[in-house]
């Protein structure tokens, strides 16, 4: 790797299925336009309602990411939080609170194992790679996580950065992400993610990671191709995880 070529952004499309592609269609297209390599965080039936594996045209589309240089990685399974009600305060306040979503929040080891393994089949029977799972809202319980040491897949995240699996090896890269379901979130934002790109970008690494939310709305939308354009002219390459944290892992060993 050059020394020009050596700071690199990392951006993630949070679920993915055929009911949020509408949403990020043009946005894709104005970063194919830029060259621009994504990780994409595949949903199997979001909400219950999005099969993502039994649409053919969805699945083509995929597959032609795939053959792009894209990353396709698992992100939850029906990604929304369907267990049992929580059973205390702090379970109230991540569960119901602050996200709906958090769906391996909660889970015991035998539906996380279920669910992992189902989606991991999935993937399998596409004849797709797999090397990454990113939980819905990057909340995971504790049975979530043990079982991701026993699967095959490489890594996992949070929003402090990357865990190599199977032993959750932490490897912190920072993040940009909006909360853009509100006008007031949404000023918090800008705010908050222009004071951090400018940090982040003075390091080697940072990890974008966009929401079909993010692309209903013209300041989000704006910011995140503002930022891409940003951090290319300041000699930023796009890499997807795997690709980024295999590089490292190589450096390393060299
Ligand atoms: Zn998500």
């Amino acid at each position: 790797m050059t020394a020009a070529s050596s700071r690199h952004f990392m951006m993630a499309l949070h679920d993915i299925s055929p009911a949020t592609w509408e949403d990020y269609r043009p946005f894709v297209e104005e970063m194919d336009a830029r060259d621009v390599r994504m990780t994409w965080l595949v949903v199997p039936d979001f909400h219950h309602r999005s099969p993502t594996f039994e649409d053919p045209k969805f699945l083509a589309l995929l597959e032609s990411r795939l053959a792009r240089g894209d990353e396709l990685a698992l992100h939850g399974f029906y990604h929304c939080d369907d267990g049992p009600a929580p059973r205390s305060a702090r379970e109230y306040f991540m569960r119901r609170l602050y996200t709906y979503e958090g769906e391996f929040y909660g889970l015991d080891h035998s539906s996380a194992k279920a669910r992992l393994e189902e989606g991991i089949s999935l993937f399998e029977r596409q004849g797709w790679p797999l090397h990454g799972f990113v939980a819905p809202a990057w909340l995971m319980s504790q049975a979530t996580r043990h079982t991701l040491s026993h699967l095959p897949l490489r890594y996992t995240t949070d929003t402090k950065g990357f865990y190599h699996l199977p032993h959750f090896e932490h490897v912190p890269v920072p993040t940009l992400c909006w909360s853009a379901r509100a006008k007031w979130r949404r000023g918090m934002s800008y705010v908050v993610n222009t004071l951090s790109e400018r940090r982040y970008s003075k390091g080697q690494a940072l990890r974008l990671g966009l929401h079909p939310v993010d692309m209903r709305h013209d300041m989000s939308r704006r910011y995140w191709l503002d930022a891409v354009e940003r951090l290319q002219q300041q000699g930023f390459t796009s890499m997807t995880k795997y690709g980024w944290l295999s590089a490292q892992q190589q450096t390393a060993q060299s």
